[in-house]
């Protein structure tokens, strides 16, 4: 099968004007929501073994421009998944309180305990993406974070966080249907700001702090996925894929660990009964 999502290799180039936002690795619409559904059940599965062998957490970035689907992605995708078991955080403008700190104090106190899955919607990208846009920091400052988020997600790797990144890629032109397509319903309408318009005017400059983004922060570890999602069902699919595909990875280690917790339970279990 071709690939769904575009995987960026570390130390390479990216250029977003040659990915089509409307990919779709030639996938038959009915087949893929279809397939859909059938992953979302399966990565509820995997988040129990998660959960139970608690050696692993799993952190879910998703990023986009305003439009790409970051909220319906996550709701779409993790819609069978235990809220006992995962979160999501929305990054807003940094409070006074964060912007006392370093860019990476607030995202690293919502990073996933063991067991586990953290959804961050927008991230510790955006000090390199709308802060560099709109020079909110000197270009010492924030170019230097490169470097200090690949260390943030090196060492949250090294305590067994699975880090899956995906950026949501839409076209200019689809970006303006789905903004004045929430002008036509007044209950859609809450989901407007006039800034969002007003962001749209720095299309480019956000197409190349991406681009930057991408090419400077993709590890082996942690790489970035680029998501064709122009069109809602491929990107839902393509999004839940990589999830669930790269959990199965994991689903013997896991099994194996809950086998050995199982047999410790009914040890302990057996000893109490034969006292009593
Ligand atoms: P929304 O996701 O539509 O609720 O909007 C959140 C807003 O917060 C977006 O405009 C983001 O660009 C902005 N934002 C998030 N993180 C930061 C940050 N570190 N610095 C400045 N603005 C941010
Ligand atoms: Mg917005």
């Amino acid at each position: 099968m071709a690939p769904l999502t575009f995987k960026v290799a570390p130390d390479s180039k990216v250029q977003l004007a040659k990915i089509d936002p409307r990919y779709d690795a030639d996938i038959d619409r009915a087949k893929a929501e279809a397939e859909f559904v059938k992953l979302t059940a399966e990565l509820d599965e995997l988040q129990e073994l998660l959960f139970g062998a608690g050696t692993h957490s799993l952190l879910v970035v998703v990023q986009g421009m305003d439009t790409s689907g970051k909220d319906g992605t996550v709701r779409k995708v993790f819609s069978q998944v235990s809220p006992l078991g995962s979160y999501v955080v929305s990054f807003k403008v940094p409070t006074e309180d964060e912007l006392a700190h370093d860019f990476l104090w607030r995202v690293h106190q919502k990073t996933p305990a063991k067991g586990m899955i953290g959804i961050f919607n927008r991230s510790h990208y955006e000090d390199v993406l709308v802060v560099r846009v709109h020079d909110l920091v000197p270009e010492a400052v924030w170019r230097q974070r490169y470097r200090l988020i690949n260390d943030f997600e090196h060492s949250l790797t090294q305590s067994n966080t699975i880090i899956l990144k995906f950026y949501l890629h839409i076209s200019k032109q689809v970006q303006e249907e789905r903004l004045l397509a929430r002008e036509q319903e007044v209950t859609k309408a809450w989901k407007l700001s006039a800034g969002d318009w007003r962001e749209r005017e720095y299309w480019d400059a956000y197409m190349a702090a991406y681009e930057e983004a991408l090419e400077q922060c993709s590890s082996e570890a942690a790489p970035w996925q680029i998501v064709p999602a122009d069109r809602k069902w491929y990107r839902n699919y393509a999004v839940a894929h990589k999830v669930v595909t790269t959990l199965r990875g994991y689903k013997d280690e896991w099994l194996s660990k809950l086998g050995k917790l199982g047999e410790e339970r009914l040890l302990e279990l057996k000893a109490f009964r034969e006292k009593v």
